[in-house]
């Protein structure tokens, strides 16, 4: 399951252009669906939700305050394939609630 880690690593090539940072972090836990992302400036994990990236909304760290804003017309293409990713996600969520 590898999804999550597709979807930070995309992520985080697009704010790697604008936050200078020497390589990116991904980190690998046990847990499958971990819909987080570290800050690019203090490490902390931040929440990532689906809905503020695909609605565009800036993801700001809670921990150092800073503010990553998603540029959605170069990210178009990523964010199509986000929205096919969150559809499927939420269809397996549905899933799993049904039985
Ligand atoms: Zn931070």
């Amino acid at each position: 399951m590898s999804l999550w880690s597709l979807i930070k690593e995309k992520i985080i090539a697009w704010l790697s252009d604008d936050v200078k940072k020497p390589k990116p972090v991904v980190t690998k836990t046990p847990a499958s669906y971990d819909p987080g992302l570290n800050c690019p400036q203090c490490k902390f994990k931040m929440r990532l939700s689906m809905g503020a990236l695909l609605g565009g909304k800036p993801i700001v760290c809670p921990a150092c305050g800073l503010s990553l804003t998603v540029d959605r017309e170069r990210s178009k293409g990523c964010l199509n394939e986000l929205k096919k990713v969150n559809d499927a996600i939420q269809k397996v969520e549905e899933a799993k609630r049904l039985r």
